[in-house]
């Protein structure tokens, strides 16, 4: 095997989501909704597989999704783009992240971003031939260490790689944190890509801002986002990168040797979407809120310790208020103990040393399913 594959041979989601499956687990592991996204979307893919919208999309993705991709970014943003040169269409944000940084990096140069990180942005580093220079987010607020950000950067430095709103933490970067990256990227001269699948699913008014809507940041930032969180279809695997031309011509010359094309029937169907009128994101926004209250409440009620996130689908804990002081160990042992299932935070660090008690559950799940994971933890009492 490719050396640069040592330490990401399974990713914690398979092993975890075995685990819930063989235990009868309540898998509030890996991110994914227990219910379907809204109607008429799985209504249009099954019309375009009915209308024979079933061979290779065009490369960059279909026209009516790009167009709408570049709607959507208007709308939301006041960002315009050109949908046939500055957005393209991948495999989910996975593949996104995966041909930028495919189609950016050089052996050895460096890439900084935060700690703890999405697990594919580490594998993706390393197999592009990259280094990785984690910057850690600390609780309670897992706010940006600006000085300890700044301090990473050095002469070897050419993207910084950022996700906010951010899993698994829920911290999502405020508009001073912003101005600060922006500031570092242009001193710097550095490609700033930024992973926002969560982007609509910010809580109690925090709101989203996308870094390439600050001053001097639109020519040199990745826009990364998909569909499966917005709208609760994780498997259908469809996501974007956009941004200046260059940039994208970059990844979508990485993307063409991956996948080359995917979903074509889906595409229209995110299309449609895309264009969902406000009360479908404020309906959905407000309903994963009323989730992650509930799921705290549950938490807190049991006597776990939480960090409570602003955004995502995803609240971290604090193993030691369930008698653990390795989040790993927990992991492993709840499922038999209960019957529920988490992941631990130590699985998105370099070194987890100082992160080791911290686990992550997942509120995307139906009512009823969040009350009995939390019946079955107050078991453990
Ligand atoms: N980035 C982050 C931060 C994520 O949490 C996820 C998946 N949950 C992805 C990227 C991957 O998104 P997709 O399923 O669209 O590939
Ligand atoms: N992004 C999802 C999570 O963080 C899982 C996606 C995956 O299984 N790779 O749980």
């Amino acid at each position: 095997m490719n050396r640069a594959l040592t330490g990401f041979t399974s990713t914690i989601f398979a092993e975890m989501s075995a685990l819930a499956l063989a235990t009868d687990s309540v898998n509030l592991g890996q991110g994914f909704p227990d219910f379907d996204g809204p109607q008429s979307v799985l209504d249009r893919a099954r019309q375009a597989i009915a209308e024979g919208v079933n061979q290779y999309p065009p490369g960059p993705g279909s026209a009516v999704l790009r167009q709408a991709i570049a709607d959507h970014q208007s709308r939301w943003y006041g960002v315009g783009l050109d949908p046939d040169h500055e957005v393209l269409v991948t495999a989910g944000a996975t593949e996104a992240i995966a041909a930028t940084m495919l189609g950016l990096l050089e052996p050895g140069d460096e890439v900084v971003m935060l700690e703890p990180y999405y697990d594919s942005y580490a594998a993706m580093v390393s197999l592009a031939g990259g280094v990785r220079c984690p910057v850690r987010l600390e609780p309670p607020s897992f706010a940006l260490p600006r000085e300890r950000l700044a301090a990473a950067i050095g002469p070897a430095t050419r993207v910084l790689l950022l996700n906010s709103p951010h899993n698994p933490t829920g911290m999502v970067l405020s508009a001073d944190d912003l101005g600060f990256v922006a500031d570092l990227a242009q001193r710097h001269d550095l490609i700033v890509v930024t992973d926002e699948v969560y982007e609509h699913l910010t809580f109690d008014g925090v709101p989203h801002v996308p870094l390439c809507t600050l001053p001097g940041m639109a020519g040199r930032t990745l826009t990364i986002s998909s569909a499966g969180k917005t709208f609760s279809v994780t498997g259908w695997k469809i996501g974007w990168v956009s941004g200046p031309a260059e940039l994208v011509a970059a990844v979508r010359a990485a993307k063409q040797f991956l996948t080359y094309v995917n979903g074509a029937p889906f595409q229209p169907a995110v299309a449609e979407a895309l264009a969902l009128p406000d009360a479908y994101f404020e309906g959905f926004r407000a309903s994963l809120q009323a989730k992650r209250d509930r799921l705290i409440d549950g938490l807190e009620g049991v006597g776990v310790e939480v960090y409570r996130p602003s955004a995502t689908y995803f609240v971290v804990a604090d193993a030691r208020s369930l008698g653990y002081a390795d989040g790993y160990d927990l992991c492993r042992a709840l499922p038999g103990l209960c019957g529920v299932v988490a992941v631990p935070l130590s699985v998105f660090y370099d070194d987890p040393d100082g992160a080791r008690h911290l686990v992550r559950f997942a509120f995307c799940k139906r009512d009823e399913v969040l009350d009995e994971a939390v019946r079955r933890l107050r078991t453990l009492r």
